[in-house]
């Protein structure tokens, strides 16, 4: 497989590979989409591979990319489900405890660990407090503060930061974005290509070309235009991601050209629009009016401080 960006987080993994000194526990966090999982893969190819430099044509490497190999473990929240189960950290544990059928190494990639309930957590910790030999754990989760301390410090903390530019396009163009949607997709990414994968979707992609249009200057907004993408696109589109584009286009007008009174208005429009995906899906609101209403008021604001 192959990895972009995070270059420095494999060179110290695979030196402590190699000086027989690694972690049993890696902590991987960051951003959403900023390649977190694709890393752990990475670094358990590297654990597994015979030659430990994830060769790709090892036996044990063969068997890793074609998901088959049974010294390596994947965990993840069940779809549907909101946290990861304490049944599912129980068979991981039972899993490292067990000695590896193709060498003396097992490694488990966990996902989305900041969903994880207390006893799920207590019972992970245990794993970490006495490893089994040859074991290595592979955490990956979004918000760090979300574990428990006592869990945070047993581990090798490991922060993923964004991409740079080019790195981000690199990612954007193997994913399979298409050429025309690579500006927006890059700017919108903002060093985390994987939150992008929605503009795979051709008809999504093409919307939030038009909604980047439609919405980038709220005072000058055609509001038909507006209201009528809505009626068409609002179900299908990720309300986190038209809510940030015009909070994009609008913040830096507003840092250059408020006064302080006319920049509190603005910021509270903002404000509002940064709350709207929350709101809808906690209090069922309808999101196509409740959007607009919250874009007349920003458009207002904005008119009202010359920005
Ligand atoms: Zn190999």
């Amino acid at each position: 497989m192959q990895l972009i960006g995070h270059e420095a987080i494999v060179q110290r993994f695979v030196r402590a590979l190699h000086g027989g000194q690694l972690h049993h526990g890696w902590l991987l966090y960051g951003r959403q989409g900023v390649g977190k999982h694709t890393l752990a893969q990475y670094l358990a190819q590297h654990y597994i591979c015979e030659s430990r430099q994830a060769c790709g044509s090892c036996h044990g490497c063969r068997m890793f990319m074609a998901g088959s190999h049974p010294d390596v473990c994947h965990c993840a929240p069940l779809e549907g489900k909101r946290d990861l189960a304490i049944d599912q950290i129980r068979e991981v544990l039972g899993f490292l405890a067990l000695s590896g059928s193709e060498s003396e190494r097992r490694v488990v990639v966990m996902d989305d660990v900041d969903r994880m309930n207390i006893q799920a957590a207590n019972a992970l910790l245990k794993s970490l407090e006495e490893p089994a030999p040859g074991s290595l754990l592979l955490i990956v989760c979004h918000d760090l503060m979300r574990l428990p301390a006592t869990l945070r410090s047993r581990c090798m903390l490991t922060p993923c930061a964004p991409l740079d530019q080019s790195q981000t396009v690199q990612v954007l163009q193997a994913m399979g974005i298409s050429e025309n949607c690579l500006p927006l997709a890059q700017q919108l990414a903002d060093g985390c290509p994987g939150r992008m994968a929605c503009m795979l979707d051709d008809a999504l992609a093409e919307a939030l070309v038009e909604w980047q249009q439609l919405t980038h200057d709220a005072a000058a907004a055609d509001i038909g235009a507006v209201e009528q993408w809505l009626r068409r696109y609002v179900r299908m589109t990720p309300h986190a991601l038209m809510a940030e584009m015009v909070i994009r286009s609008h913040q830096p007008k507003l840092m250059e050209k408020c006064s302080l009174a006319h920049y509190r208005a603005v910021d509270e429009a903002l404000t509002a629009l940064a709350r709207w995906p929350g709101e809808v899906l906690r209090h069922s609101l309808r999101a196509a009016p409740t959007f607009l209403a919250l874009f007349l008021a920003l458009r207002l604001a904005v008119r009202q401080s010359g920005a």
